[in-house]
């Protein structure tokens, strides 16, 4: 029942929605950094909004939800891909004590990066105006996409869920269809959103709206760090630099800041790592 995704449809009607409640990936995620209350429940209002909206674009590859702000936390974000997997981070977040979305972020941006497997990415920006995540996402939506979009968001430290409702893009949009489904999903409570399954919450709010459910898909937290992407970014730093950490510490230990897996290279490590691409240069 939890850890699942799930699209669901109006007949006849352009708008479309999608139902997330998480529960063992989320805890995983947070069991791996200590936050706050405050803090944990938003990190599961990213992590839901991150996994809604990753459901409504086909594409191969992970969309990340970033929030850079000057309130308590200076950063967080959630990232969901296209194999349902998920990681999500509060960086510096220990001693944001606040429950409040504004004290939380503060006054800043809303990034949403889709990051395709092949191809470039594509961000899109906008400032933080409204008093949850789930009003900025409206906003993002109304102005960047001008697609009608309602999101609901909730998590308390044990589950985290959403919904999400979205107008197709179509010729002539059904506008009294759309207020009507809307309103009705707008009576949906927090503890309902939190603790029904998808069927039971579906027909409590569209027993009369013809509402078509897909499969469900399974939703797992899961990081894509890997000894080969903590290679590049050591090759970025550049030798000299590797090699005083080396003669100061004997080898380079870097954590994952998601999922806090430890990587190590020692000296022969790093110089097979600069070894494989540099004999052009040498010669
Ligand atoms: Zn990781």
């Amino acid at each position: 029942m939890s850890d699942t995704i799930s699209r669901f449809i109006f007949d006849n009607s352009d708008v479309r929605g999608e139902h997330i409640r998480l529960e063992k990936s989320y805890q995983d995620i947070l069991s791996i950094h200590h936050y706050p209350p405050g803090v944990a429940n938003l990190l599961g209002e990213f992590l839901a909004a991150a996994s809604l909206l990753s459901a409504t674009i086909k594409f191969e590859g992970a969309l990340i939800l970033q929030v850079r702000g000057d309130g308590e936390i200076p950063l967080i974000m959630a990232e969901a891909n296209s194999k349902q997997e998920l990681r999500a981070i509060a960086r510096d977040a220990n001693e944001a004590m606040s429950t409040d979305f504004k004290t939380l972020i503060g006054n800043g941006q809303l990034a949403m990066t889709i990051a395709p497997d092949n191809g470039k990415p594509y961000q899109g920006i906008v400032s933080l105006d409204g008093n949850s995540l789930a009003h900025c996402l409206e906003a993002y939506f109304q102005r960047s996409e001008q697609l009608a979009t309602r999101v609901w968001l909730c998590a308390n430290g044990q589950h985290a869920s959403g919904l999400l409702l979205q107008q197709l893009p179509s010729i002539k949009p059904d506008l009294d269809r759309w207020e009507h489904l809307s309103t009705i999903a707008h009576t949906i409570k927090n503890d309902e959103l939190l603790n029904l399954d998808v069927e039971t919450l579906l027909y409590r709010l569209y027993h009369q709206d013809a509402v078509r459910l897909f499969d469900s898909k399974p939703m797992v937290a899961r990081c894509r760090c890997s000894r080969e992407r903590v290679a590049q970014a050591l090759i970025s730093i550049g030798r000299e630099e590797l090699d005083d950490i080396l003669l100061e510490k004997g080898q380079i230990e870097t954590n994952c800041e998601f999922c806090n897996r430890l990587y190590q290279f020692n000296r022969s490590d790093v110089d097979a790592l600069f070894e494989q691409g540099s004999d052009i240069t040498r010669h």
